[in-house]
């Protein structure tokens, strides 16, 4: 049986921000969807929210309604360029007290660009910096590499929260990234842990969606979420309308599973 997760008491002041990194360097395993998902439940329990596209694809901002591909200025300008202050490139989303720092195609060329610059890891960290205060949560949802993007997102936050879709190629990468993870601890950021390993794409009627859950729970144990998010054609629906499960079908099964998560999130670190 799953275990409640109490329904947070309301916050009455805002920040400083926990920092999330949505991570997993194999693509197609619900981070983007869970990071617009936890926003949405973290903000629908009055959190103050900033979710941060890191992924010069742009599915971040594509799922919350922005046409990035628009814009003139994005998270790229904001980490390669001084004069690019973080509110010129915020921009809120139709989810109240939740905003987006958008990303689109430019950010391709920062990996590179970024190579040559002194303190090049926290150069995201950086750029937060100025709105820590102004948020409960910030999520930043990676893209599918363990490159210096990602390095930069793990070296500003304090946890890690990693999909894992219930496959069994899943499990194979899971090792690399907890490897990855330990190094950013050890030489950048001690304050790194991983939160929770969150099933995605679960498939309940499949002995094989069953197995991997017990495998990850038998190597990672109390690590991994008891919220576990089923596979369910509403989310790519939810990607053409631009918007969270939350608010396209509030009573979905699969939106009272990303609110449990943000219970759940809440009650392992009460913010
Ligand atoms: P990632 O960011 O890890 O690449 P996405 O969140 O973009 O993964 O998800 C990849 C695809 O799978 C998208 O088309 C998305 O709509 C779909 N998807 C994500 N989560 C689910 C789910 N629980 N059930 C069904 N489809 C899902
Ligand atoms: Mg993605």
């Amino acid at each position: 049986m799953p275990r409640e997760f109490p329904v947070p008491e309301p916050l009455h002041a805002h920040g400083p921000a926990r920092v999330i990194a949505v991570c997993n360097q194999k693509g197609g395993v619900g981070k983007t969807t869970s990071t617009i998902n936890m926003g949405a439940a973290l903000a629908g329990y009055g959190r103050r929210v900033l979710v941060v596209d890191l992924d010069p694809q742009g599915a971040l901002s594509a799922g919350l309604g922005v046409a990035s591909h628009q814009l003139d200025r994005t998270i790229y300008n904001l980490m390669l360029e001084r004069s690019t202050q973080i509110g010129d490139v915020l921009v809120p989303t139709k989810v109240p007290g939740m905003d987006l720092l958008p990303a689109n195609i430019d950010l391709s060329a920062a990996e590179v660009q970024l190579i040559n610059e002194v303190g090049r890891e926290q150069t995201l960290g950086r750029a937060l910096r100025p709105v820590l205060h102004a948020y409960d949560y910030i999520l930043i949802d990676c893209q599918p590499s363990l490159g210096l993007l990602t390095v930069n997102a793990l070296a500003c936050s304090s946890a890690v929260v990693m999909p894992v879709a219930a496959e069994y190629f899943a499990l194979r990468g899971v090792a690399l990234l907890i490897d990855t993870i330990s190094k950013v601890q050890e030489r950048i950021n001690p304050d790194l842990a991983i939160d929770g390993i969150l099933v995605t794409l679960y498939d309940g009627r499949t002995v094989h969606s069953r197995d991997v859950v017990a495998t990850l729970v038998d190597q990672f144990g109390e690590t991994v979420y008891d919220t576990v998010i089923s596979r369910t054609v509403k989310f790519p629906e939810t990607s053409v309308a631009g918007e969270p499960i939350l608010t396209y079908a509030p009573d979905s099964p699969a939106s009272q599973a990303y609110l449990q998560l943000a219970r759940e999130m809440i009650s392992r670190k009460p913010a």
